[in-house]
């Protein structure tokens, strides 16, 4: 049938073929299958290479693209940040001598000038252009590759130094002080200034919180604990904390102020973090708020600590807390 070119569909119904040739099909036909799906794999495989290559040259060229981008606006973010810290900390000292260069000058004024107070405007002066030095010093070292100046710090001699700093707005604003420094206060390693920059914040916050509340009343206290840590905390009768900014008012940039910076309580808690400490916030008692901190103690000592007697108003000393 073959050599006679006779196709399989002209036989008659019922027709049958004996001595057919297998047709390679018909003998090979597994091997064929397995073949020709071991070929399709093969492709798939080479074809799914070849994209995954593509794909990945493409992630790689857009995740270059972005490293370089988050490059450039982490540089800018660090830059946006250091320059708001240096303008929050330098401020401070820069806004207290106007305020003690004003005073002076209506002290001099007039027909009795009072020469004794003037005086005393100008040494607050000198003190805070020394203060806000030390701050550019301060920064200035912290990106110096060496470690930062630490040495033995008095708490209790700091927070009377802030005292002295902020006399007059505390006086402006009629608000009472009452300091409750436990006695014999072992000293904490660290670096006056950032320490005293941290007391400063918490007070000048506080000095602010009690702008548009009765009574006013800052209330510091220190003492030293039994975990060995050093605790201060700074108590204010202003108007508090809104619970639901609880969480947030440690953040850099968070601010509920017009004029705020938001970066205070910020460079607050990275300093004490970097004295191994830690710092929170929490309701006053009746109103207000309390801001607390606490630092290792540097040196070992023996001393025991009790309340001073420095308390005008006789309040009990609180508890420190565990
Ligand atoms: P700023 O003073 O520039 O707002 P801070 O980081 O020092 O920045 O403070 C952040 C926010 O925390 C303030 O805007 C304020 O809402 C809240 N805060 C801080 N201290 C006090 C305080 N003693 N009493 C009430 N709220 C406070």
């Amino acid at each position: 049938m073959q050599r006679w070119g006779i196709s399989e569909s002209r036989l008659p119904p019922g027709s049958t073929i004996y001595f057919r040739d297998p047709s390679a099909w018909d003998q090979y036909k597994a091997q064929i299958l397995a073949v020709t799906a071991a070929i399709l794999v093969q492709a798939s495989l080479i074809g799914w290479l070849v994209h995954e290559r593509q794909y990945r040259r493409r992630v790689e060229r857009a995740a270059r693209e972005t490293m370089s981008e988050l490059t450039q606006l982490n540089r800018m973010a660090t830059a946006g940040e250091l320059s708001a810290t240096i303008a929050h900390e330098v401020n401070q000292p820069l806004m207290g001598m106007v305020t003690r260069a004003n005073a002076a000058l209506r002290w001099l004024s007039g027909e009795n000038p009072n020469v004794g107070r003037a005086q005393d405007a100008l040494n607050q002066i000198v003190a805070a252009g020394h203060r806000a030095s030390d701050v550019v010093a301060n920064i200035r070292a912290m990106f110096r590759k060496d470690a930062q100046e630490k040495a033995p710090v008095d708490l209790n001699k700091l927070i009377r130094s802030v005292l002295g700093l902020v006399y007059m707005d505390l006086r402006k604003r009629s608000i009472e002080t009452e300091l409750h420094l436990g006695e014999h206060l072992p000293p904490v390693i660290g670096n006056e200034v950032q320490l005293q920059q941290v007391i400063l914040n918490l007070v000048m916050n506080a000095i602010e919180a009690m702008s548009a509340t009765e009574p006013r009343v800052l209330s510091i206290k220190s003492a030293r604990t039994v975990q060995k840590t050093v605790y201060v905390s700074i108590e204010d009768t202003g108007s508090g904390i809104d619970p639901s900014n609880m969480d947030s008012i440690f953040k850099p940039l968070f601010t509920t102020k017009a004029r705020g910076m938001g970066m205070g309580l910020s460079i607050c808690r990275s300093i004490i973090e970097s004295h191994g400490g830690r710092i929170c916030a929490s309701a006053g008692a009746s109103r207000g708020s309390i801001f607390q901190f606490e630092l290792p103690v540097g040196v070992p000592s023996t001393n025991s600590t009790s309340p001073s007697a420095a308390n005008a108003r006789g309040v009990a000393q609180d508890a420190i807390p565990a």
